[in-house]
């Protein structure tokens, strides 16, 4: 094909983790050819520069080599040619989380965006991708297959084809011997490739609890046909679930999403009971099916056309993550996967972090959302006192909005309406040409006519203000009651982990006891009136045998040095319960 973009790849040294990949690029440009590598993920929103794992990188034409420089960090130009261009670059790929690109003796893994190189200008060209195959791997991709007229009887590789680049990276790629199964859920194949150790795991359990969450969200947003929405991109959608005790988290793709998690959250197989562990898994994949419409389709405007080589701030993310975070429980509670005492309770536990996080009252959402690049995802020590979570409050915000709107409305509307109708109005037409994005400002108009609620204040006071939320009254309406117990048990106001024989103190919340006494986030705690710590737990019972009002003199190392504080246990720790009414 003269007017695209061919794009070869090799797996080329699996013990270095590396890949080679050849790009040939039929018509340069004339000024000479730039080619870039994206600095982020898209879903993952943090710059993470991906060219740094490019070690070699060549340039051919006409048979010999020409000069190809460095022009940026993510960048590289070829000098002037008339004639077609061949690049070639070895690349380090050893990244286990979903975000980036791996290879090891068992499996591959790769995110485009993070394996090619963009050819600017030619972004909109098809896109030809062949690939080597390797020992007896099979392949696993939502990437559409080339259409066999194109293929020349290679047997060597496997063909895909991408209308552009964007499309390009937006497919992950698994190549391996993984456990599969599949499903049907509206009118699609749907495919659960489960990779890492997955001895004895019960992968038919998964996908029957999987089908359940895909039925029930593909009817919410087409309640007369129940079609999926995913031809418009691919003949499948694909859960890849990679078992790593290391990670926990997800990430979606347009028709496909890449799960990581411990094998502790998976059922194994003679398992009848759901273990706690399990909701975990149930939880992340309805979350990352969820984006397939809320951010994949459904974006805000800014990610319409991203921007690959920066940060492209949005004050969004608490609706397309908040929203998406509260309805991947909503979606396990109507399934029937998990029940309304189990719902309360995860709601619940998201009460008690929100609560515990100092930060509340000094960002709001609107800012948590602009600045995930430089903060949320760059958390430190101090993070739980200078900043929120725009997962979990945006997911506390999401119920008080369906409360409210439902409550105003008699019953009558619910957030349900202001997602279906962002779906029709922005969503259902994107990848079939019609792209509009969600602005700040038609966010309360879009409201109003799903819903004919005006939820202008309620906006300025809990997304742009710090007005604490009235979490107990929004709850009624789901006739859940909240409670804030007195445990009677005195705390340090730290998080803490176990570490050596002692407790680390990670972090001290503002204007708690360990802040009023001068322990410090880094401080060792040994010995507490003496006695070596119990450090069981992390910590979670080392003031076990304290009541309040005692005092306590806690040992700690500090930069190599012993210090002493006397602290006074003067204060219990209080957490929310809840109880359904
Ligand atoms: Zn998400």
């Amino acid at each position: 094909m003269e007017k695209s973009i061919n794009y070869q790849l090799e797996i080329f040294d699996i013990p270095g983790h590396r890949y080679k990949v050849q790009i040939k690029i039929n018509k340069p440009n004339q000024n000479g050819q730039i080619l870039s590598m994206p600095s982020w993920i898209p879903g993952s929103y943090t710059i993470r520069d991906f060219s740094r794992n490019i070690e070699t990188i060549y340039a051919r034409s006409n048979g010999s080599n020409i000069n190809i420089k460095k022009i940026n960090d993510h960048s590289w130009k070829i000098d002037k040619s008339d004639n077609p261009v061949t690049v070639e670059y070895v690349i380090y790929a050893f990244d286990k989380s979903v975000r980036g690109s791996y290879i090891d003796d068992e499996r591959a893994f790769f995110n485009g965006s993070s394996m090619f190189l963009r050819i600017d200008g030619q972004q909109d060209l098809n896109c030809l991708l062949q690939i080597k195959k390797i020992n007896n791997w099979n392949i696993y991709t939502s990437l559409p297959t080339l259409e066999a007229a194109y293929i020349n009887e290679d047997k060597q590789f496997w063909f895909y084809y991408s209308k552009c680049y964007d499309e390009l990276i937006d497919h992950p790629i698994e190549i391996g011997n993984p456990k599969t199964s599949i499903f049907f859920s509206g009118g699609t194949m749907h495919e659960i490739i489960l990779s890492g150790d997955s001895f004895r795991i019960d992968i038919n359990r998964i996908n029957q609890d999987a089908k359940k969450i895909c039925d029930s969200q593909v009817e919410f947003f087409d309640p007369i046909d129940k079609i999926s929405p995913f031809s418009d991109s691919s003949d499948r959608f694909i859960f890849f679930i990679n078992i790593n005790s290391n990670c926990h988290g997800g990430l979606e793709h347009r028709t496909s999403s890449a799960l990581c998690i411990g094998k502790e959250c998976l059922p194994m197989i003679g398992e009848k009971e759901t273990p706690e562990k399990y909701i975990e898994l149930l939880e992340l994949l309805s979350h990352e099916y969820f984006h397939a419409w809320l951010i994949k389709r459904i974006k805000p405007e800014i990610f319409i056309d991203y921007k690959l080589q920066e940060s492209n701030q949005t004050s969004l993310l608490w609706v397309f993550e908040g929203f998406t975070s509260y309805y991947e429980d909503i979606f396990l509670l109507r399934t029937g996967l998990i029940n309304r005492n189990t719902y309360a309770n995860i709601i619940c536990k998201k009460i008690n972090i929100l609560i515990n996080s100092p930060g509340r009252k000094k960002q709001t959402l609107a800012q948590s959302s602009f600045d995930a690049w430089t903060r949320y995802y760059k958390q430190d020590e101090n993070s739980p006192n200078s900043i929120v979570s725009y997962y979990i409050k945006g997911s506390i915000v999401a119920l008080g909005l369906d409360s409210i709107i439902r409550k105003q409305s008699n019953e009558r509307y619910s957030l349900d309406d202001v997602i279906k109708f962002m779906w029709y109005k922005y969503g259902c037409n994107f990848y079939k040409g019609i792209k509009r994005g969600i602005s700040e400002d038609n966010l309360v108009e879009i409201i109003k006519k799903s819903t004919n609620i005006n939820t202008g204040i309620f906006i300025e006071n809990y997304i742009y203000g710090l007005v604490e939320l009235p979490i107990q009254d929004w709850l009624m309406q789901f006739k859940i009651k909240l409670e804030l117990i007195d445990t009677e048990k005195p705390t340090l106001h730290a998080k803490t982990s176990s570490k050596n024989n002692g407790i680390l103190l990670e972090t001290i919340l503002e204007n708690g006891i360990a802040h009023k006494s001068g322990l410090s986030s880094g401080d060792l705690l040994i010995a507490i009136d003496g006695i070596m710590v119990d450090n069981r737990n992390n910590g979670a019972s080392m003031l076990n045998g304290y009541r309040i009002g005692d005092h306590a003199n806690i040992c700690v190392f500090r930069n190599n040095k012993l210090k002493f504080f006397n602290i006074h246990l003067d204060e219990s720790e209080k957490i929310y319960e809840v109880k359904l009414i």
